[in-house]
């Protein structure tokens, strides 16, 4: 069985094709606004005028084409809504001209599925930090759920590093240049340690940082960003693994391509006798694969509304194939 997958909840428009679950391609293209943040309108329609092209590019990398796909799946939320409409119109328009079924993925859940499919544990702790979400994620079988654990209670981190990147001129997305300068950063700043219970925030850090910008290197800036940043979250990821009772551990999303994250949850779990590995970069950041194969474990799901959902929530999701 042949999917098709389309991801375009934000900045990223992105085609996907499995084979029985195994992936053949993965094309993507991000949209980089000149300045300041993402425009939704101005990412949805970068969107539009690439999807023909990704689309081609996937099928082509797969070898196949549009006939032989069997299911077309998209990327429901959450997300901008006029970046969620564009790979909505993409998918209906594929699959009504070739009469196949659709599939609505939560954005999320394809996260955590393509990493959880990347290291193969078995029931993790999922600590998933993209730039819009930050969760700490388990699997609840009895409900047959995804149960949010801890979340960021204002800006996903990405946000935060992307936040942090514009105020010292880095083009977007910052998190890769980021981590660059803070491997140059001799000096640690104490910035505002933000973690209560489960949840985790991120605005003070940003407030303060914005603050001490003129006054100190960039490199000790970004240095310190990283260091007080992860350890907010790995240090809810180990809490949420010893309260679960759960002997690994998985970071998905954007933020998990960063070496030092990575570190930081390795050295953890390796203290507690847990087992950790790291992401595949390609299914790190948002990419149409993570939709195809999510899409290709949904595919006896029969979903009422298909329509995009900008606040789509991961523990609102039944999971039936597990
Ligand atoms: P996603 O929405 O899942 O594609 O994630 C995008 C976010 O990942 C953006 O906020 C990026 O700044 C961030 N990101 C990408 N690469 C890295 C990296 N190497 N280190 C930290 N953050 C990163
Ligand atoms: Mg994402």
């Amino acid at each position: 069985m042949y999917v098709l997958g389309i991801e375009s909840t934000a900045h990223t428009f992105g085609v996907g094709i499995v084979r029985d679950g195994e992936v053949l391609s993965n094309e993507k293209d991000v949209y980089k606004p000149e300045t300041g943040g993402i425009i939704p309108t101005e990412a949805a329609k970068h969107h539009y005028a690439l999807a023909a092209e990704i689309t081609e590019r996937a099928l082509k990398r797969a070898g196949i084409s549009l006939e032989n796909i069997d299911l077309f799946a998209y990327s429901q939320g959450p997300g901008l809504l006029p970046s969620l409409k564009a790979g909505w119109v993409a998918t209906r328009f594929l699959a009504e001209k070739f009469k196949k079924k659709i599939v609505g993925v939560n954005h999320c859940i394809a996260h955590i599925e393509i990493a959880r499919m990347v290291t193969g544990f078995e029931d993790p702790v999922m600590l998933y930090v993209s730039g819009g979400n930050t969760q700490i994620v388990t699997y609840d079988k009895e409900n047959r759920k995804y149960v949010v654990f801890g979340e960021t209670q204002d800006i996903g981190v990405g946000n935060l590093l992307d936040k942090v990147g514009r105020k010292i001129n880095l083009p977007f997305p910052a998190g890769p240049k980021i981590e660059e300068l803070a491997k140059r950063g001799k000096k640690y700043l104490r910035l505002p340690y933000s973690i209560k219970g489960m949840d985790v925030s991120f605005s003070g850090m940003e407030t303060f940082l914005s603050r001490i910008i003129a006054e100190e290197k960039i490199e000790d800036l970004c240095f310190s960003l990283q260091e007080t940043a992860f350890s907010m979250l790995i240090e809810a990821s180990e809490r949420a693994m010893a309260y679960c009772k759960k002997d690994s551990l998985v970071i998905a999303g954007g933020v998990a391509a960063n070496a030092r994250l990575n570190e930081m949850g390795s050295i953890m779990c390796k203290e507690r006798g847990a087992k950790f590995k790291f992401m595949k970069r390609e299914y790190a950041g948002d990419n149409g694969a993570m939709i195809a194969y999510t899409g290709y474990l949904m595919k006896n799901y029969e979903q009422g509304d298909l329509r995009p959902k900008p606040s789509f929530r991961t523990d609102s999701v039944e999971i039936l194939y597990r």
